[in-house]
């Protein structure tokens, strides 16, 4: 926390640079965050998910610091993602396409050294016939699905897959995976029943390594872990379970700029809808982010951003482009044109903010807004 970024460190610039808003990316917090990863899985390795841009801080930032930590294994979800990252990454790291193998983009994933997840017979009988077509072998990963009904082989279809690894060599595979529903959550049953359905299939497909534990697998023990994790919110200083202490280190802060202040007395509406009328004389300041800045409609009168520790609660609707908040627990003048407030940081982390959206961090993270100034440290 002490190494976080103080609101008062970014106020510098703002008018040069004609941003209102500052996310700071710690790039060495992610490192630690890779490393603790590592220590708790080894010997098994640990890859990155860096899916949806890295979770929104920046895949390319992201993989390239992860794979200077010796990070080998990379997830997205989509090809184009894939293509994306495969220049910047060094020739023996892998990336995998978890959503699958799109029909038409057999040849794509060849020429870029991509690796499809296989995740249904049809899939696999493209890749093998591709495979066939270019008289080589081709690498992919098998999923199963072990009950969250997502992606992944059905059951149903796991005796032919087990027929044609058997009669086929155009494929190799380099593990089987499959995917945790409900690991934030360590009281869930469901945690035990996709654990013994997933041993279930490594019976059936006993010549592969296994790769299951997303960020709260890895919390939920060794049986969990696999060969090779796949962590992605706990890289980005989000808590892999609910309702316990975050381990991770935050990697996320964001600042942004106060527009206008100004003095009302009692009974005054706020913001669109006149949806808040304030009880007393107030003082308000109007912030420049909203919800096309990721700032979810449902903090509206709910949420709160901070200045040094204290909290300003969001009055009225979120605006597309601001906030309003009610600044009147700090002394008249603190908060002036061009100050700033912290939205996350080290009074308001990830989980504070999602809760008071009625949403979680993945969301929040995900949806920070492109207006922002990012800054890695
Ligand atoms: C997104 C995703 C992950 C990472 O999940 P976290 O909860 O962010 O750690 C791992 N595996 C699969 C298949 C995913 O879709």
């Amino acid at each position: 926390m002490g190494s976080m970024l103080s609101v008062s460190d970014v106020s510098t610039g703002a008018e040069v640079q004609g941003a209102t808003g500052f996310l700071t990316i710690d790039l060495s917090a992610l490192g630690r965050n890779y490393d603790r990863l590592a220590s708790i899985v080894a010997p098994s390795r640990v890859a990155a998910v860096v899916k949806a841009d890295a979770y929104g801080l920046g895949a390319e930032r992201v993989a390239t610091i992860l794979s200077r930590k010796g990070c080998r294994q990379f997830f997205v979800a989509h090809l184009n993602e894939a293509m994306a990252l495969r220049p910047v990454l060094p020739r023996d790291a892998q990336i995998f396409v978890l959503n699958g193998l799109q029909p038409g983009q057999e040849i794509a994933c060849t020429e870029g050294g991509i690796i499809p997840v296989l995740n249904a017979m049809e899939q696999w009988r493209r890749w093998s016939t591709t495979a066939r077509a270019l008289n080589r072998t081709l690498s992919a990963v098998l999923q199963f699905d072990t009950g969250m009904s997502r992606l992944g082989f059905p059951p149903d279809e796991r005796p032919a897959l087990a027929e044609a690894l058997r009669s086929d060599g155009t494929v190799e595979v380099l593990f089987i995976m499959s995917h945790l529903a409900s690991a934030d959550e360590p009281d869930s049953d469901q945690n035990g029943e996709q654990l013994a359905a997933m041993r279930r299939i490594a019976v059936e497909f006993p010549d592969f390594d296994m790769s299951f534990a997303n960020s709260g697998g890895v919390f939920l023990g060794d049986a969990y872990q696999g060969a090779l994790a796949r962590p992605g919110i706990a890289l980005y200083g989000g808590a892999p379970t609910a309702g316990v202490p975050n381990p991770m280190e935050p990697v996320v802060s964001l600042a942004v700029a106060v527009v206008q202040v100004r003095t009302v007395p009692a009974g005054t509406k706020v913001g669109y809808g006149g949806a808040h009328v304030t009880q007393g004389a107030a003082r308000l300041a109007t912030i420049a982010a909203g919800y096309a800045d990721g700032l979810p409609r449902s903090l509206g009168d709910r949420g709160a951003v901070y200045h040094e520790g204290v909290r300003l609660p969001i009055v009225g609707r979120v605006s597309m482009d601001s906030i309003t908040v009610d600044v009147s627990a700090l002394p008249e003048g603190t908060l002036t044109l061009g100050s700033f407030v912290e939205v996350l940081g080290p009074h308001q982390t990830l989980e504070d903010l999602a809760r008071d959206a009625g949403t979680i961090a993945y969301e929040i993270l995900t949806r920070l807004g492109s207006r922002y100034q990012r800054r890695y440290r």
